[in-house]
């Protein structure tokens, strides 16, 4: 299958986990695709894994997700060696662990300025510069809809970017921009085997609950395809049904 054979695709937090697995589907399907991350050499060295899986071609480009001129030097970055962009994935994340009481306005500046303006920022970017036929992928995740005690930036920050998502479906309608948020599980990443509530205990998981960054990357790679045409405004859960449970 290489759907995405002629796009090109900007990937955002693709050094690692999820966002590498993802550009590394997007790439093996024939996109081109552009790696935007805070540092240059992972960048890079994820730029060859995405060449070596398939993709026509790879480049990293540093960028911090927060930072709106960082977010628009990427996406010309990616306009001036691809002549164009056609798919966004906005998955550089962030999470926090803090009692509320402990929490300053500061930290929680910290993840809504990567986990939800990060998003927005390239949203921006997309609907000035992508041509219609574009697709934006967002990955909030199940805490925006169930969550744990000790993270609610990033509850909030996630709950935030599927309304983003539906306000952007909305707006990107017109201009032919589809925009969908995809809502993982507990993903075998770093970031679920560092998180402190699963080494405390105070989130319990199911190993057989436990997803592979590809299985999330797949489903991005759906809606980012013309197989997802008719599929607009929509928050995706995949998590293997674990929140379906009693
Ligand atoms: P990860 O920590 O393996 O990768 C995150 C990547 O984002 C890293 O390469 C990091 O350098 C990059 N990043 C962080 N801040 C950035 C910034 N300001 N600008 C640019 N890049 C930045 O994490 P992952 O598990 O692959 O998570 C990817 C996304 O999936 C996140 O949005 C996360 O919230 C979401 N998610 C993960 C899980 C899970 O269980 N792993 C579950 C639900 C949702």
């Amino acid at each position: 299958m290489r759907r995405f054979e002629g796009k090109s695709a900007i990937v955002t937090g693709a050094a690692s986990g999820i966002g590498l697995a993802t550009a590394m589907r997007l790439g093996s399907e024939g996109a081109r695709v552009l790696i935007a991350d805070l540092d240059l050499d992972k960048g890079n060295a994820a730029a060859d894994e995405v060449r070596r899986a398939g993709a026509p071609d790879a480049m990293a480009a540093v960028c911090n997700v927060a930072e709106e001129a960082a977010v628009e030097r990427a996406v010309d970055a990616a306009i001036d060696r691809f002549g164009k962009i056609d798919i966004v994935v906005n998955n550089a994340g962030l999470m926090v662990f803090k009692p509320i009481a402990e929490q300053t306005g500061d930290d929680w500046l910290k993840i809504l300025n990567v986990d939800l303006l990060g998003a927005f920022y390239f949203i921006k970017q997309a609907f000035l510069k992508m041509k219609n036929g574009g697709v934006i992928v967002n990955v909030s995740s199940v805490h925006a809809v169930e969550t744990t005690p000790l993270v609610a930036s990033y509850a909030a920050a996630k709950s935030a970017l599927v309304s983003l998502t539906r306000s952007a479906s909305l707006e990107g309608k017109s201009i032919g921009i589809r925009v969908n948020a995809i809502l993982p599980g507990a993903v075998d990443t770093p970031m679920l085997w560092e998180n402190p509530n699963i080494k405390s205990g105070v989130e319990t998981i199911n190993l057989t609950d436990v997803g592979k960054p590809e299985d999330i990357a797949a489903a991005i790679a759906y809606l980012a395809s013309d197989d997802a045409k008719f599929v607009d405004g929509a928050a995706m859960r995949v998590d293997g049904g674990r929140l379906s449970r009693l």
